[in-house]
């Protein structure tokens, strides 16, 4: 097999073989599961050779890494992230107005092809390679068509897709939302909890928007900032009042969160992820290191698992590199409401005495319990806020000292190669807090709600396990503390081969 991309001269042991194996599965659905080491990308980008074919991802960062490994693709993202000439000259929140503010008709520079978003757009449609970010793909194949009709979708990061369509369904109401709706006395619908109000209430909504978008059609070549606003906030409300209006069930949900109202559904179902995402292309390659269980995904994409083909790649890095621990008989109970927090204290201070000299990660699930491991007072313990969360993850990668980063939120994004992690501690199996809404409608809304939680924090464990080896070479091993860790292993369908093959019940 000709490899048309330059910086790939050859390929990976057991990657021919997938590639063949994706391009020739008459799935609609191909579930590659492609641990960390196995090259999903050139899987991904391989497989669409002579397919109109496009390739998304969930973050810029990758967008940007694919860029660079493949500078035969189009990289085209979300309109943010161009200048807009015509609007250059006005601020809009302090910074130059970029392509999001566009106003199209009666553009010069769009007639002049002097736009860079529109013809990096026009590249990307002519180009057999593009890579995307989903939520770009979402919102273009559902609303102007570009990037619809494809041979083959490339969904890298896979197991986000659920979150990414999810979000991209539901409506969010902020405070400058209200404010706006607050004017034409169109304030949220009388009975909030009844679900049968909202679709009166979007359509009545409704009326009044898409004749003000229209209105905001043509802002001309020097509209005051705040019209430019009004223009974004009015054509985000009309789409997202229209998926509430034609897609709104008694399975959504309405919550307030930090000021903000939200209507969501609690699951995708197959009339959702067939309109907003899977009507776009006809064969889907689904690739990730860590998807859930596999029945599970399925149903929470609302695809039959009967018209899925799984590709589970083996990990090719060798076992006693990626060592997973969990001994029984020190493990703490960690359990809501039985909680031992001194048992975990107590296994905490030997591991730390075990890796004086290492770099290692202690993922606590929520800030309480990171709260207490600080307790500890030991130095080479840091932690952060949401706020400084970078900062502190970039202090720690940087400093020479043997630190040893607590946090509840580093169990994916982030990648902590050789001396940067050489051991973790998961203090507590990440169960999702059963606070939030989405997660209690789910769990206690329907049978599925319980092999979905299972499944969840399972995938969580085997992310955070991956933080730290990112070569073959590059060793980590990982300590399971919370007993109730249990529960999760006697059920190895909710767990990779590759990530089962590297448990070892032996001494913390
Ligand atoms: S088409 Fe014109 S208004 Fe739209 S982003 Fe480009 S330059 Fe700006």
């Amino acid at each position: 097999m000709n490899i048309p991309f330059e910086n790939f001269t050859s390929f990976r042991s057991g990657q021919e073989e997938t590639i063949i194996a994706i391009r020739e599965s008459k799935a609609k659905y191909v579930i590659v599961n492609a641990p960390t080491g196995t090259g999903k990308t050139i899987l991904g980008m391989m497989s669409s050779i002579g397919h109109k074919s496009v390739y998304t991802v969930s973050t810029k960062i990758l967008q940007d890494q694919i860029a660079q490994d493949f500078p035969e693709a189009v990289v085209l993202k979300g309109r943010s992230n161009y200048p807009c000439p015509r609007y250059r000259h006005i601020l809009h929140f302090g910074k130059p107005a970029m392509a999001d503010s566009c106003s199209k008709k009666g553009c010069a520079y769009l007639l002049d092809s002097d736009c860079q978003y529109e013809n990096t757009k026009l590249s990307a449609l002519r180009s057999p390679y593009r890579t995307l970010n989903l939520s770009y793909l979402l919102t273009e194949a559902n609303g102007p068509g570009g990037f619809s009709n494809q041979e083959l979708v490339i969904l890298d990061e896979a197991d986000n897709v659920e979150q990414e369509l999810v979000g991209y369904i539901s409506l969010e109401l902020g405070k400058r939302d209200k404010e706006l709706l607050g004017s034409y006395n169109l304030s949220e619908p009388e009975y909030l909890s009844k679900q049968e109000t909202w679709k009166p209430w979007s359509e009545e909504l409704l009326l009044i928007l898409i004749p003000e978008g229209e209105k905001l059609e043509n802002l001309g070549n020097n509209p005051p900032e705040y019209l430019i606003s009004l223009k974004k906030q009015v054509k985000r409300l009309v789409s997202k009042l229209i998926m509430l209006r034609d897609c709104s069930d008694s399975t959504w949900i309405r919550y307030e969160i930090e000021g903000k109202t939200v209507y969501k559904p609690t699951w995708l179902t197959p009339i959702l992820s067939e309109r907003f995402l899977f009507r776009h292309g006809k064969k889907f390659v689904l690739l990730s290191a860590t998807f859930p269980e596999i029945g599970t995904y399925c149903r929470m994409l609302g695809i039959p698992e009967s018209d899925a083909e799984v590709i589970e790649l083996p990990c090719t890095f060798p076992i006693e590199n990626r060592r997973i621990v969990f001994d029984l008989d020190s493990a703490v109970d960690m359990a809501y409401k039985t909680q031992d927090i001194d048992g975990l204290l107590k296994q905490v201070k030997i591991i730390l005495s075990r890796h004086k000299s290492d770099k290692g990660v202690i993922h606590t699930t929520s800030y309480r319990l990171k709260d207490a491991v600080m307790s500890l007072g030991d130095k080479r313990l840091t932690t952060h806020a949401v706020s400084d969360r970078e900062a502190v993850i970039e202090a720690f990668k940087r400093s020479e000292r043997p630190l040893v980063l607590v946090s509840p939120s580093v169990e994916r994004g982030i990648n902590l190669p050789d001396d940067l992690c050489r051991f973790q501690i998961i203090a507590k199996v990440p169960y999702q807090s059963t606070q939030d809404r989405v997660v209690s409608a789910r769990l206690y809304g329907s049978k599925f709600g319980q092999q979905w939680y299972q499944a969840d924090a399972a995938q969580r464990i085997v992310q955070m396990a991956g933080r730290g080896v990112r070569h073959g070479t590059d060793t980590c091993v990982t300590y399971i503390l919370d007993s109730q860790f249990k529960k999760l292993y006697v059920q190895p369908r909710l767990f990779p081969k590759w990530f089962l093959e590297a448990v070892d019940i032996g001494d913390v």
